[in-house]
């Protein structure tokens, strides 16, 4: 399976280990929204730059650690 260039959004690891990834908008004029895997935190920003900001920026700061049951 391939995956568009396009649809490819960085994903971030905090401290800890977890995984903040950012995703795209679900619907026509939505947001990027970047979250953390690690410990729920989200936030949803205009423009995916801003989303990979705040993500890298969450990632940094972040301590958790991946959850073992990937939830
Ligand atoms: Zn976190």
């Amino acid at each position: 399976m391939t995956t568009p260039a396009t649809n490819t959004l960085p994903s971030f690891l905090t401290l800890g280990g977890a995984h903040v990834v950012v995703q795209p908008p679900r619907y026509e004029g939505g947001g990027f929204r970047w979250e953390c895997l690690g410990c729920d935190e989200s936030l949803t920003h205009t423009y995916k730059k801003h989303a990979c900001d705040g993500a890298n920026a969450h990632a940094g700061r972040c301590r958790s650690m991946p959850r073992p049951d990937g939830a």
